[in-house]
């Protein structure tokens, strides 16, 4: 039997949100562990905008890692106010959050909610600067991992924590990530040069769906609007498009074409876009992945079940595996009961979550999305008044 206790070489790859949380609960309850993050101590700021952090899933875990309460005091319940449109202006939805907490999804930027994780964390824990570029599975279920850095350790259990593109998960499954359809070109507006779009957007989401496209934006605590352009897309259409996005004015221009006959104050959202224009392709993994257990490694976060962004639960999901897996840690002596546990729970809620991110992904891309959507939530609110 290989005890965690008695070895603590216990190795997280990759520095998010998931890898984080899962260090700083060990932590919490004793047990010593290693982040290994290619990035620098900045990195998080850049990636990704505002998050909602779900009661059950993402605050659970904030809770095991005993930040709630900070957390609670920072997050932005108005951040929940959620308008919907169709290409035409017609509104759908325009729900005003309840400052008392409404729905239990407060917001709060990728930044901000990693720098509360790492204020509690011990320093000696993260690594930054070290890029895995190998793991090799040795004979007594121990893994070498090499780094880009020149360095080498071994881990009794290593816990690729490593994001869509995991170094890790290959030692587990073969499944790769794949193209969902869509490709979304990230924008941003600062809301106090433009105050006529801040008041349209209001404090949290909105959403415009038509033609299979959309544009989606959100307010974040820096105040400035995130806006991601989604478009029904080939794979290779970031190079075929002919949209020069490394020239922003010429891009806004030619992305502004594409929503020609679409109402002027959502267009807004693409004429004052600053100079960042960033495209990026959306990926997912096959819907219900298992793989066959195998000593001395485990997978948490997108590396585990990357899905696309339309069920806004993927750090929520990265955060609760970290709590699940760090509490079966400490349950059990064992490493490979510990890893069995969480994958057993993991692999049952988080494919629940694919399969809505996936089926919200499909309607929200369909025809009469806005219709559609509306009627989704609406379906939602009743079965929740019926509880
Ligand atoms: C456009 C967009 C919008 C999104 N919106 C939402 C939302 O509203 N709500 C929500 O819940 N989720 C959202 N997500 C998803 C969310 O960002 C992810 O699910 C979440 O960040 C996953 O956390 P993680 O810790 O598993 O992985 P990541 O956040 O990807 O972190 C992985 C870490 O591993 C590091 N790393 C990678 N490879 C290596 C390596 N070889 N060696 C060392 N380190 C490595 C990376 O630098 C990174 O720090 C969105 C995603 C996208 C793309």
């Amino acid at each position: 039997m290989t005890t965690i206790n008695s070895q603590k070489r216990i190795a997280i790859i990759g520095g998010g949100p998931g890898g984080l949380t899962l260090a700083l609960i060990l932590q919490k309850h004793g047990i010593a562990a290693t982040i290994y993050e290619r990035g620098g101590v900045e990195g998080n700021a850049e990636r990704g905008g505002s998050l909602d952090i779900h009661e059950d899933s993402g605050q659970f875990a904030l809770k095991e890692a005993g930040l709630l309460e900070q957390f609670q005091a920072i997050a932005r319940y108005e951040g929940e106010d959620f308008r919907l449109f169709d290409k035409s202006g017609k509104v759908y939805m325009d729900e005003v959050a309840e400052e008392d907490g409404g729905s239990g999804r407060p917001e709060i930027d990728r930044g901000d909610l990693c720098d509360l994780l790492l204020k509690d964390l011990n320093p000696e824990t993260i690594r930054y600067g070290y890029k895995l570029t190998e793991a090799i599975p040795l004979t007594d279920g121990r893994h070498e991992l090499h780094f880009d850095n020149g360095e080498k350790e071994i881990a009794n259990l290593v816990i690729g924590a490593d994001g869509a593109f995991s170094r890790i998960r290959p030692l587990l499954t073969d499944a790769k990530a794949t193209y969902t359809g869509l490709t979304m070109v990230e924008l941003h507006v600062d809301t106090n040069a433009h105050p006529d779009l801040a008041a349209f957007n209001a404090r949290g989401k909105v959403f415009a769906l038509d033609d299979r496209k959309g544009i989606l934006a959100q307010l974040n605590g820096d105040g400035k609007i995130k806006v991601y352009l989604t478009f029904t897309a080939e794979q290779e259409w970031i190079d075929t498009c002919g949209i020069p996005f490394e020239q922003p004015v010429e891009a806004k221009n030619q992305l502004l074409t594409h929503f020609e006959d679409w109402d002027d104050m959502l267009k807004n959202y693409i004429r004052y876009a600053d100079d960042t224009v960033l495209p990026r392709r959306i990926y997912m993994l096959p819907l219900g992945l298992r793989w066959e257990r195998k000593p001395g490694v485990t997978l948490i976060g997108d590396a585990a079940h990357l899905m696309s962004p339309f069920a806004g639960e993927g750090v929520n999901l990265a955060m609760f595996d970290a709590a699940t897996l760090a509490l079966a840690i400490v349950e059990h002596e064992d490493m490979e009961q510990a890893i069995q546990t969480y994958e057993a729970k993991m692999y049952d809620y988080s494919s629940q979550s694919a399969q809505g991110s996936d089926d919200n992904l499909k309607l929200m891309f369909s025809d009469n999305a806005a219709a559609n959507l509306k009627g989704l939530f609406d379906d939602l609110h009743a079965q929740f008044a019926e509880q």
